[in-house]
């Protein structure tokens, strides 16, 4: 059987070492001169490949997709994924949070491995942008067309992940191949992105990263997330770990606030307490002075701000109001979320191909036989921590395995 894929990330490179290993020709199309460009950056450049849980939390991270991918995680699992890397020889490490690396740190490994794997393998890649897809007389999707190269075999593996870091290559340009074709996309947007808040005060405080800090995400005042880790602030707005964990949270109707707990150790009546520490060390010290030992120093003129207190007043004159009011805001700093940052800068891309038009089991196309879709493209998204290049890894090992399309 002639397999062509089009692209060569995380899903199209896995499907290529699989399908080849079932004794397939394989052909991989890539549009940039060298395959897994997102994957290179994928982690920090670490790579989190997977995570190493059972399929109840691998589910309970996927608030998209996750009954549609129950078979193709049960066929290839996170251990599955560990044992397929370490078996070519990449040493993994299991980090907090079950997330799992390479030893090296280095994603450049994970892509390189996997090119090696498919150069052993036979798996002919292609640099060309796929702009169509070909049928035979009877419907099925047999071949593509790339400008003026045309490439034909038996079956076509869709591959061209989302719209999100597009100078990776990730362009969404799968969206109109399979529309084009009469599939449905669901409304495309970012997920795992940083957030615009209306207040403007962050902008004062850009380049200020807190770390140990606990983020709440409320919808109506409601919460919806709760994290403690890490998160800063930048011109437009709020961005780090917790800010992207949190916006994978957030649907599109509702008003949402952030509510930062800059001193989650301390309960307020402790941070009162230290608070007057503070002032009786120093009863003359101006109050800015005072917050310096409680705030990164860009923090202190906002907080202030925020607490209506007149910037100059000395320790010994503030009021026990005021000196709530510090309390109050140190415990509740709070933002209401404006919308989130351009899918550009998501990490991923929520929205995609209908899953409904889609087989779970082998992820062929309900509406053109010979076509698979597999990876981003597809309407799923996950947590941060290595799921979603398990729902890569996972539908790419399912279509490269459709059984019934074997001859
Ligand atoms: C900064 C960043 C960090 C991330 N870190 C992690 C992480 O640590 N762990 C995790 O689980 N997930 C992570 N992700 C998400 C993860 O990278 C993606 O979910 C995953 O790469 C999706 O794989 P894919 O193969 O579907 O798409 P992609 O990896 O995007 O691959 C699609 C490929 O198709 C090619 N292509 C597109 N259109 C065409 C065309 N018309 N013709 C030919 N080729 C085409 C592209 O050039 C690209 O190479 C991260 C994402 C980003 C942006």
């Amino acid at each position: 059987m002639k397999t062509i894929i089009v692209g060569g990330g995380a899903a199209g490179c896995f499907a290529a070492i699989q399908a080849a290993r079932l004794g397939d020709s394989v052909t991989v199309i890539e549009r940039n001169d060298r395959i897994g460009r997102k994957l290179r950056i994928t982690g920090k450049g670490r790579c989190n490949l997977t995570n190493n849980c059972d399929r109840e939390t691998l589910l309970a991270n996927i608030p998209h997709g996750g009954r549609f991918l129950y078979s193709a995680f049960a066929t290839f699992s996170p251990q599955d994924v560990m044992a397929f890397f370490e078996d070519l020889g990449v040493a993994l490490k299991t980090e907090r949070g079950n997330r799992v690396f390479p030893v090296s740190d280095q994603a450049a490994e994970i892509v390189e491995t996997l090119h090696c794997e498919m150069q052993r393998l036979g798996v002919e890649i292609v640099q060309g942008r796929v702009d169509s897809l070909t049928g035979d007389p009877d419907g099925n999707c047999n071949g593509v067309r790339a400008g003026d190269m045309v490439c034909t075999g038996d079956r076509v593996i869709l591959a061209t992940g989302g719209a999100t870091y597009p100078l990776t290559g990730s362009e969404g340009d799968g969206y109109a191949l399979v529309k084009a074709l009469g599939h449905t996309v669901t409304e495309i947007r970012p997920s795992l992105v940083p957030l615009e808040t209306l207040e403007r005060d962050c902008a004062e405080m850009m380049g200020v990263s807190l770390k140990n800090v606990t983020l709440t995400l409320k919808r109506d005042g409601k919460s919806v997330y709760t994290e403690l880790g890490e998160m800063l602030f930048t011109h437009f707005g709020v961005s780090g770990p917790l800010v992207l964990s949190a916006s994978a949270h957030m649907e599109q109707a509702g008003n949402y606030t952030l509510h930062i707990d800059l001193k989650p150790a301390l309960t307020p009546e402790q941070l009162d307490t230290r608070l007057q520490r503070e002032i009786s060390a120093a009863p003359n010290k101006e109050l800015p002075s005072l917050l310096r030992k409680l705030l990164p120093a860009s923090m202190v003129m906002p907080m202030i701000g925020r607490c209506s207190i007149p910037a100059r007043v000395r320790g010994n004159s503030l009021t026990k109001g005021q000196r709530l009011r510090i309390v109050q805001e140190l415990k509740n700093f709070a933002f209401s979320v404006r919308r989130t940052r351009p899918i550009a800068e998501g990490i991923i891309t929520r929205g995609g191909v209908s899953l409904k038009e889609v087989s779970p089991k082998t992820m062929e196309s309900r509406i053109v036989p010979g076509l698979y879709i597999i990876g981003e493209l597809l309407d799923c998204d996950a947590y941060t921590g290595g799921f979603n290049l398990q729902i890569a890894w996972s539908t790419a090992y399912a279509a490269a395995h459709a059984a019934e399309n074997r001859t």
